[in-house]
């Protein structure tokens, strides 16, 4: 048994069975032996890739919308990007050098970078350290250090860590989803909601069939409105990527990604990536009462097309051999083709209205 499955052990003995939020934040963020606490995880030897891994365009396509929206804030002189969840920094790093054609916009910037994993904060150091990042752990962080000027926030593939749960219908009503421990090996099972009823219902829907699953993320809305309340009262404009959907549905995304392959989110704790696609549905909905201005959910596909990255790979290809011609035409199919990730990731942008 490993040590980070002992730990859960213990806990399932002490407390009872766990849920799969809590689950979740042992496996990734345990101080000692979480997946993103003890690793990097990126990359080819890594378990996963992700598009600013892919190629550079998908920074620089990411260059293209921050410069718009610093431009439509008026090109403030002193401003804030915040990046969260920047894994080895490439996005940033391919984002800032593709900025280097706006001066000022770079000139201005105070760089932050949100992040928890202290092994990715060192490849984010060697990337990122010209531009002088301060590292922070929340969005709360901000209001202490931050001077005063707009924000721009971005994030690729964070929201899909954070913390999920889940409840299913039963015969005898709404139950969650939990982690338990039997015959020395954890299992999925049922408990007593914590949820009360008629806020399950109200989120749920009243058309659930029996046994359907439903997903929730209070993590994520409460992330979500910390980011809306930023870009309103400091003005500016958020941008995430992320897998996920755009209709709020019933069904189970909860996944584990363990060196390139699918695998049971109950194995390989602490060495296995776990997520859940993300409800864009619930984040343009907060977004629109919040009184921002919405653009999306659209797919990554149909995001990137619009901002340029067809012209932005043709130019790049002028100079380029005829192996560098076809890794950018295979990157560009994997960030845009159906088959890839072009549909199942999914972008919104939200904009402060004054
Ligand atoms: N954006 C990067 C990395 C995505 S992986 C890319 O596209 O390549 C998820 C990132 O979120 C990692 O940097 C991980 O360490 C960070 N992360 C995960 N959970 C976090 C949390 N609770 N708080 C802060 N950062 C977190």
């Amino acid at each position: 048994m490993t040590p980070l499955l002992d730990i859960i052990r213990c806990e399932i003995e002490q407390k009872g069975p766990m849920d799969i939020g809590t689950y979740m934040k042992f496996c990734l963020m345990h101080p000692e032996y979480g997946y993103y606490t003890n690793r990097d995880p990126l990359g080819k030897a890594g378990d996963f890739i992700t598009a600013p891994e892919i190629s550079q365009l998908f920074g620089e396509i990411i260059a293209v919308w921050a410069i718009q929206c610093w431009l439509k804030l008026g090109a403030p002189a002193k401003w804030s990007m915040i990046e969260c969840g920047p894994g080895r920094g490439t996005l940033m790093h391919d984002l800032l050098r593709a900025a280097k054609v706006a001066p000022a916009f770079l000139d201005g910037m105070s760089l932050f970078l949100l992040e928890g994993s202290p092994v990715l904060i060192e490849a984010q150091k060697r990337k990122l350290n010209r531009y002088g990042p301060q590292w922070i752990s929340s969005l709360s962080d901000l209001s202490h250090e931050f001077t005063d000027g707009p924000v721009l926030i971005i994030g690729n593939e964070f929201l899909d860590v954070l913390p999920i749960r889940q409840f299913q219908k039963t015969p005898e009503g709404w139950k969650e989803r939990a982690v338990l421990f039997e015959e020395e090996k954890l299992v999925l099972g049922l408990k007593e909601s914590s949820m009360p009823k008629n806020t399950l219902l109200c989120k749920a829907g009243h058309n659930a069939q029996l046994y359907d699953i439903f997903e929730y993320s209070e993590e994520v809305l409460i992330f979500w409105k910390g980011v809306l309340e930023l870009i309103r009262e400091r003005n500016g404009a958020a941008l995430f990527v992320d897998y996920g959907y755009t209709r709020q549905g019933f069904g189970d995304t909860f996944q584990a990604v363990h060196q390139h392959q699918y695998s049971s989110v109950l194995s390989h704790q602490g060495s296995s990536d776990l997520t859940a696609h993300v409800n864009f549905a619930s984040l343009a909905e907060e977004a629109k009462k919040a009184g921002c201005e919405v653009m999306g959910p659209v797919t990554q596909n149909d995001f990137l097309t619009e901002m340029g990255i067809f012209l932005r790979a043709e130019k790049l290809k002028v100079n380029a051999s005829v192996q560098e011609k076809e890794e950018i035409d295979l990157a560009l199919d994997r960030l845009t083709g159906e088959k890839e990730m072009g549909t199942l990731f999914k972008v919104i942008g939200v904009e402060s209205c004054s």
